[in-house]
């Protein structure tokens, strides 16, 4: 087998034979240990019939390892300077296919239908650019892509609000929407010391596994999703405050709102962090009949 792109060592190596500096801007710290790297691939579940998308390959260090597991890896780097960087350091690699392209904008779904067509499953498996994890994972989940899942290295803090449960403080808007599409699993944390450059928080990685089937009735998806940040808008509010400050004619319908959260048994003193998937599914359900 090929020596390791993720050693110290070689890392160095290859950013000393082509000059590069890192672009903080665009979220570059790279992995130096093959051993987080061997996890991360590891709890994302790959076999040789196994698709993997990979979002900011870096000078390869992830890739590789998908590489060596998947039947196919298609990367997604934005940074131009890293293509020559790829192309030598994965020259080994014939399964791999680099696009040069920011995720944001990518037509995902036609990638998938060009390049996997006769994939089993296909993984998402990344080492985030820190600066646009939210965003990144909210595309992959709103797109409705046919992917299995998602395994990412995010900032711990981030990692800890998606996996979250109710009644604790970093379950909010986005503990919901995530667990929403996904069951979310936080797998380890990571210090930084295992980056280069190091980045000034704590990682982990988290594992999100799609639904069949959204965990609660929702009638009006987007309307939920409206609640619920309305709900969290200012986490030292209650409930009824923040839907009455936050939701479109809020205040001229406090008295059906307030009824609404008596009747379907949520005490409108409570605040939105108290709330479980399913009370924030049937108060949106009630209230959309009085609201939209
Ligand atoms: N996978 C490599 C590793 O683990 O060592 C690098 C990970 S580094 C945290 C993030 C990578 O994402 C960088 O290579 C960066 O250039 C790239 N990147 C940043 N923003 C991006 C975007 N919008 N679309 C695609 N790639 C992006």
């Amino acid at each position: 087998t090929n020596k390791d792109i993720a050693t110290p060592g070689r890392t160095r190596e290859i950013l000393e034979k082509y000059g590069f500096s890192f672009k903080k801007s665009l979220g570059q710290n790279f992995l130096i240990d093959t051993n987080i790297l061997r996890k991360i691939v590891d709890v994302a579940g790959l076999s040789r019939e196994t698709g993997a998308i990979e979002i900011g390959p870096g000078i390869g260090a992830l890739t590789e390892q998908l590489a060596r597991r998947a039947k196919k890896v298609v990367a997604f780097e934005i940074d131009q300077r890293l293509l020559p960087i790829l192309e030598d350091t994965l020259s080994p690699y014939e399964n791999v296919r680099i696009i040069h392209q920011d995720v944001l904008k990518a037509d995902i779904r036609r990638v998938i239908a060009e390049e996997f067509t006769d994939a089993a499953d296909i993984m998402v498996v990344a080492n985030l650019p820190y600066y646009v994890t939210t965003p990144i994972i909210m595309k992959l989940l709103t797109d409705n892509l046919p992917i299995r899942g998602i395994v990412v290295m995010l900032q711990k803090e981030v990692a800890d609000r998606i996996s979250a449960q109710p009644g604790t403080k970093d379950y909010g808007s986005l503990s919901i929407a995530i667990q929403y599409y996904t069951e979310a699993e936080k797998i380890m944390t990571v210090p930084r010391t295992v980056f280069i450059p190091q980045p000034n928080v704590d990682s982990a990685v988290i594992r999100l596994i799609k639904r069949k089937q959204p965990p609660v009735d929702v009638d009006d998806e987007s309307f939920f999703f409206q609640v619920v940040r309305a709900s969290f808008a200012q986490r030292r509010k209650t409930i009824l405050n923040n839907l009455i400050s936050n939701l479109p004619n809020g205040k001229a319908r406090k008295e059906k709102i307030e009824r609404i959260l008596t009747e379907n048994g949520i005490d409108p003193r409570r605040r939105g962090e108290t709330l479980t998937m399913e009370e924030f599914a049937a108060l949106s359900n009630a209230l959309r009949e009085v609201m939209c």
